[in-house]
């Protein structure tokens, strides 16, 4: 699989491997990935935010899942176990990852 990651003010299309699910996660298949406009500071400004290197962006997906449905990513991922996320507030858990973001990389093209 291929993804756009960039490092050092360089932008390169990659081989990043295979994806694989954890357990409650599911793979889909990657259609469109869009730039969102909240990529466009970290990509003009990259030392104003806590950015991994490389950094993938790409947290607006859409694609295919295994049963072959049209889908949309949501790219905010709850832990599922904290206080916030137990109440229904997963919006507001401490341990919430963004696709494409700080915690974990962004979609990735098979
Ligand atoms: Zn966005
Ligand atoms: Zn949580």
């Amino acid at each position: 699989m291929k993804a756009w990651e960039i490092c050092n003010d360089d932008l390169r299309l990659h081989d990043v491997g295979t994806a694989h699910s954890r357990e409650g996660e599911t793979v889909v298949r990657v259609s469109h990935v869009g730039i969102c406009g909240s990529d466009l500071p970290k990509l003009l400004r990259p030392n104003s935010f806590p950015l991994p290197a490389p950094w993938r962006p790409g947290h607006e997906i859409v694609g295919i899942d295994p049963t072959g449905r049209a889908v949309a990513v949501d790219p905010l991922v709850p832990c599922g176990n904290c206080p916030r996320c137990t109440t229904g507030d997963t919006h507001l858990c401490a341990g919430l990852r963004r696709l494409g973001w700080e915690r974990a990389p962004g979609a990735r093209r098979c």
